[in-house]
């Protein structure tokens, strides 16, 4: 039987890639978005998310993948940061995965297997300028990872988070030139990511090839040096 995942903000970008990816590699692939797609659904709200949950589950009758890569940014200085700002941040990048790892981590439960994989950032790992809110909430992933590795691993189910640096993407596009050439001159490879390369180790970690490999941050960025 065909294997399900379930990709969060799936429509463009990395989101896209990854998608595209788990269905070359043979599973039914559920593409949520925030709208525009079967399964759309806000992942920042709570009962959305169940009623999506429940969706993808009827269609296809598990959900073995999860790929939390739903996610904002609202950049700024902290010290212009707005309360607004900081809250639309974490309610989507953090909340979100919160929503989706309890409801699918249930059903998992249940399978006695899957793979949660949670897209953190470079951000946070180290932090950086203008991004308190975003390094705020990717920490925040790489927190809810570790912790539920610790919970759900014992019953087969496998949580990493991957840490992307900068991958070309409509997140990045936003970009002044004279960002993109300031962040160029950190990345060892000078170079920017592709989605697709992203896409290859979220396909690794949904294999069979990964099954020990779990709790982990994985950091996928050219040997980018904050
Ligand atoms: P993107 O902006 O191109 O795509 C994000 C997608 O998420 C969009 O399709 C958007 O509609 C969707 N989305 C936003 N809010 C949503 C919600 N509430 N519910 C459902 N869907 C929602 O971004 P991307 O560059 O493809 O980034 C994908 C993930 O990778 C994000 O979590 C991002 O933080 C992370 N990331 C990206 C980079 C990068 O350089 N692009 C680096 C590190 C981490």
């Amino acid at each position: 039987m065909k294997k399900t995942a379930l990709v969060t903000g799936a429509k463009q970008g990395i989101g896209a890639a990854i998608a595209a990816r788990l269905e070359k590699d043979g599973f039914n692939v559920a593409v949520n978005d925030i709208s525009g797609v079967e399964f759309a659904a806000d992942v920042s709200d709570y009962t959305a998310c169940e009623e999506l949950v429940k969706a993808v589950k009827e269609k296809f009758g598990s959900i073995d993948v999860l790929v939390n890569n739903a996610g904002i940014t609202r950049d700024g200085l902290l010290v212009r940061m707005s309360e607004q700002q900081y809250d639309d941040v974490i309610r989507v990048n953090q909340k979100g995965v919160f929503n989706l790892m309890k409801l699918v981590g249930a059903l998992m439960f249940k399978q006695k297997s899957g793979s949660i994989i949670n897209l953190s950032s470079v951000a946070g790992v180290h932090g950086n300028a203008g991004q308190f809110n975003y390094s705020a909430s990717k920490a925040a992933v790489i927190g809810m990872t570790l912790s539920a590795a610790k919970e759900f691993s014992p019953r087969g189910i496998t949580v990493n988070a991957i840490a992307p640096g900068f991958v070309t993407s409509p997140m990045t596009d936003v970009l002044t030139e004279q960002q993109k050439s300031a962040i160029l001159e950190r990345i060892a490879m000078k170079r920017y990511g592709q989605p697709e390369e992203v896409a290859a180790l979220v396909s690794f970690l949904a294999s069979e090839d990964s099954r020990y490999i779990t709790g982990q941050v994985i950091e996928i960025s050219g040997g980018l040096v904050i």
